[in-house]
């Protein structure tokens, strides 16, 4: 199969799956957004998932995402941009003309410098979530747990940044169902409604336990090359 041909038969394959996961957990049709995460992945593999109907896309950097999709937005201006990688403070200010979603916010010092940049003019983001580092992992980006619900309500209410829920990647060797319910009784406890969690391997299993947002890049990009710059790999 040609390359773009090759994503939208991928893309219609998760679509489908996400659509049974949908009707197999009672959760509403259309409850979940598809976030393609395009990390690594030429303008071309964008083009195509746009041209199969993707609206919603994933970076990891700011300076990939930048590269890749402003020169994109005159022409394709429904697109929506997630960053779901580590944000940098010296990055925030590229980030939130970037990016309509970071989905990364997991630090006093990262937050404060975003409340301040997105009341700027010329900022697209829209909206964030707080990465929970669920797995308390070391090398993990995220707020540790024990630290998560203070951090949201600063974040909410004294920051006012616009926090629609939370995100979390769950450590590799252990059983993501867990993760995922954590992370959704504490969205419930703080009345966030947005879950973002569940890749290409699990994201059947992030729809059964509350899942708003599926972030998947392998199963409609294929397998990535530059694995050694994926935090979630
Ligand atoms: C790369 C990445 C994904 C997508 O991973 P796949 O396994 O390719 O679906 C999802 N979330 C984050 C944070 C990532 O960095």
């Amino acid at each position: 199969m040609h390359g773009s041909d090759e994503i939208a038969s991928r893309l219609g394959a998760v679509r489908d799956e996400i659509a049974a996961a949908e009707a197999a957990f009672d959760r509403p049709s259309g409850a979940v957004t598809l976030v393609a995460v395009s990390k690594t992945k030429p303008q071309s593999d964008v083009l195509a998932a746009y041209a199969a109907g993707q609206r919603v896309f994933g970076e990891n950097r700011v300076q990939e995402g930048l590269q890749k999709f402003d020169p994109l937005r005159a022409s394709l201006p429904d697109l929506v941009l997630h960053l779901i990688g580590p944000l940098q403070t010296n990055k925030v200010a590229d980030a939130v003309r970037t990016f309509e979603v970071i989905e990364t916010v997991d630090r006093l010092k990262l937050a404060e410098s975003l409340a301040q940049a997105w009341r700027q003019p010329g900022v697209r983001l829209k909206s964030c979530f707080i990465q929970v580092n669920t797995g308390a992992e070391p090398q993990k980006a995220g707020i540790l747990p024990h630290e998560a619900d203070d951090f949201i309500a600063t974040c909410r209410d004294r920051l006012g940044l616009p926090v629609v829920g939370l995100m979390c990647i769950p450590p590799v060797e252990d059983e993501p169902a867990l993760h995922f319910a954590f992370l959704k009784a504490m969205a419930l406890r703080h009345g966030l409604r947005a879950l973002s969690m569940g890749m290409s391997g699990d994201y059947r299993l992030a729809i059964q336990q509350g899942a708003t947002h599926v972030r998947i890049g392998s199963a409609i990009f294929g397998d990535r090359v530059r694995a050694e710059a994926d935090p979630a790999a």
